[in-house]
């Protein structure tokens, strides 16, 4: 099912990353900028990621022995740094997410540089050290950001879903790791409705989302694959679904061959097995366009046939 599996360390079947946005009440700010004080109850819906969702997530953690990555954007980094600490302190990592969840999409290269430069300082002054992988808010990654990670030594990005498995993401200045998702392992669908964020979903009882995510978990253990949960403090973190979570992660472990790693670690392996030759990851070569395709709009075309 998969054509070129990575060999995983010490022969597991299956890499798993639970990773965790912080996005907090960036999101409600960046929606409603000249109102978002006033929409009390939505803040408090958000804030309830750092404040209550994350000491409740790192003692999972701590219980079971795992570090993870938290995606978190640099506002929130400066905002919540109590979060921000206990999350350092247990040894997880910390992945730039944009600065206050800002749309790559909408900014031109400069003003992505800008912002993007700014939140590696934030992060770089909470941890001491500059992040190594990037998750475009909203997957929203620009035909500019996978040239701008590159230039600023970024090693690995988690915003595409071109692949079950890590692949490369070859620009003309040097290669990226990226580390796919998809909507299917994001805990939006089945869980958010937030009318304040124009996001509406009928909510899923925790154990039929958790039905989706683990039959995306089976399939790649099956298969030889890597499983990333995209997952948020605010919604994934609330009492019933992380009692879910704590389930889910429990049912890995008795499955066995799993490795759970940071996705920092996952993409340091994928380079040490291309550089050591035990393994050759799919290349994607970018830009995937060099200008916009415009084929059915163009008159001149319909008589082509
Ligand atoms: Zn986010």
């Amino acid at each position: 099912m998969i054509k070129n599996p990575v060999p995983w360390p010490n022969g597991a079947r299956c890499a798993v990353a639970i990773t965790l946005d912080m996005d907090a009440d960036s999101i409600l700010h960046l929606e409603h900028p000249d109102d978002s004080l006033s929409r009390v109850a939505a803040l408090s819906m958000l804030r309830y990621g750092p404040e209550v969702a994350v000491p409740r997530i790192l003692e999972t953690y701590r219980r079971y022995g795992l570090k993870q990555t938290f995606f978190i954007p640099a506002w929130c980094i400066e905002q919540y740094p109590a979060a921000v600490e206990a999350i350092l302190k247990d040894g997880h990592e910390l992945g730039h997410h944009g600065y206050i969840h800002e749309n790559p999409n909408e900014a031109g290269r400069e003003d992505q540089e800008y912002w993007i430069q700014r939140s590696i300082a934030v992060i770089e002054r909470a941890s001491g050290r500059r992040p190594r992988g990037y998750r475009a808010p909203l997957y929203n990654f620009s035909d500019h950001t996978a040239d701008l990670l590159v230039q600023e030594g970024i090693v690995y990005d988690a915003s595409l879903m071109g692949d079950d498995i890590p692949y490369i993401l070859r620009t003309k200045d040097g290669d990226l790791v990226e580390l796919p998702g998809h909507w299917g392992v994001d805990d939006w669908p089945p869980y958010v409705h937030a009318p304040d964020l124009n996001f509406s979903m009928p909510i899923m009882a925790p154990p039929r989302a958790m039905e989706i995510f683990r039959a995306e978990f089976d399939a790649q253990w099956e298969h030889g694959g890597f499983w990333v949960g995209i997952w948020h403090p605010f919604v994934s973190g609330r009492l019933a679904r992380w009692c879910e979570v704590d389930r889910l992660i429990q049912y890995m472990l008795d499955k066995g061959g799993v490795w759970f790693a940071t996705m920092e670690e996952i993409a340091d392996h994928v380079l040490a097995c291309a550089k050591d030759g035990s393994y050759s990851p799919r290349v994607d070569a970018w830009p995937y366009y060099a200008e916009p395709v415009r084929v059915t709009m163009d008159p001149k075309l319909r008589a082509v046939r």
